[in-house]
């Protein structure tokens, strides 16, 4: 079945006994007990929730994974799949990575002797070269943020399979709808659902998919043991916003790629990143591995000044953190979402002061165009 009605009817007769068309938010704590030893298969909201388990179930099958779980936020989910691994563990992460996971990986985990090398995952060789006999993975973002490099999921896969380690996608700038990682031999897929598969800058949630049953099993344990789940009411709304996930993102798409064209042929723009362009150097892979190319640009104005003046004149776009809702936002990520990332790793990566972010929404193109276009006068 087409992941477009896959999404949705995600939580679709979960309710035999009234027939709900969605999914009933559990908002509960615990569950009775019928007799002693017995259990409905619910016992405690940590555990398992039928709302979160819904969502939880609907992730797995986009995914073609065996099983789904749900985190308070997409942090939530990254530091659970780090919980796989031991102290002198290894991990090879994309370079140009979201600022967060960044922090993450350097001031909590690399507390408890997991280290982290960091390239630019475009690159087979360089990743090729990072591994050790100590790595255990490869981290690696589909699109990366904000720069909007292209991974090579296959190739990258196939090398994890041979050196034996996990290969975990961070897929939030795709989502299964554009790009299905485990169809492409990835092992462990996660995403910030509070991007583009909630939808609605509405809930802040965390989704992981497990290809493998057995490891799967683990990482439960772990979500269980220490509780970092999603409650029901932002399950329920995270799956709301799923059901309309194909239709939201044809749509970015395409005003994506006009407003990239825009940016692409003004005179004060100097450099446009946008993966549907056919100059970008990512555009072909996409082209074979995805089903379309998001609706994330980053773009290079000729001048700092000019920062400040987009960010405060846009009207119809919003100067905030965060993308992939029906609101089209713009952002600064120097200053902003990678500003913990060290000055001279950012200066290499190209983050620098005069490039700013766009998440294009749903509104019509015309208007974020004229939008843009009066910001820049
Ligand atoms: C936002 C984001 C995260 C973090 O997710 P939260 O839901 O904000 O905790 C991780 N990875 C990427 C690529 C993101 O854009």
């Amino acid at each position: 079945m087409n992941i477009s009605t896959q999404a949705a009817q995600i939580g679709l007769d979960w309710d035999t006994r009234t027939g709900a068309v969605t999914v009933p938010i559990y908002q509960t704590a615990t569950f009775r007990h019928h007799g002693l030893g017995q259990s409905t298969g619910y016992d405690y909201s940590r555990s398992g929730n039928p709302t979160r388990q819904a969502l939880e179930e609907g992730i797995a099958r986009l995914d073609g994974g065996a099983r789904g779980f749900a985190f308070a936020s997409g942090m939530a989910a990254i530091a659970n799949l780090l919980l796989l691994f031991k102290r002198g563990d290894h991990l090879i992460v994309t370079e140009d990575l979201y600022g967060g996971t960044y922090r993450l990986f350097e001031k909590i985990f690399s507390q408890y002797d997991l280290s982290f090398t960091y390239v630019d995952t475009s690159d087979l060789e360089a990743v090729r070269n990072a591994i050790r006999p100590e790595t255990r993975a490869l981290f690696v973002e589909s699109l990366t943020n904000p720069l909007l490099k292209v991974a090579d999921i296959a190739s990258l896969s196939a090398l994890c399979r041979e050196r034996r380690i996990h290969c975990i996608v961070d897929n939030t700038f795709l989502t299964p709808y554009l790009l299905r990682p485990f169809d492409l031999g990835a092992d462990i897929t996660v995403y910030s659902a509070s991007k583009y598969l909630s939808g609605h800058n509405d809930t802040v949630a965390g989704l992981a998919v497990v290809k493998d049953p057995i490891l799967a099993e683990t990482v439960y344990f772990n979500q269980n043991s220490v509780g970092a789940v999603l409650g029901p009411q932002d399950s329920w709304l995270t799956i709301r916003g799923m059901k309309t996930l194909a239709i939201r993102l044809d749509r970015q798409q395409k005003n994506a790629r006009r407003i990239a064209e825009w940016l692409h042929s003004h005179a004060r723009v100097h450099k446009v990143f946008y993966p549907g362009l056919p100059e970008h150097p990512g555009h072909e892979l996409l082209k074979k591995q995805a089903r379309g190319f998001g609706a994330m640009i980053a773009f290079e104005v000729d001048d700092h000044s000019l920062v400040e003046r987009l960010l405060m004149r846009t009207k119809v776009i919003s100067f905030a953190e965060s993308l992939g809702g029906v609101e089209s936002l713009i952002t600064f990520p120097e200053g902003q979402t990678h500003a913990d990332i060290e000055p001279e790793i950012r200066a290499r990566l190209g983050i620098n002061n005069v490039l700013l972010r766009l998440s294009v929404g749903i509104e019509d193109s015309d208007d974020l165009i004229a939008d843009l276009a009066q910001a820049f006068e």
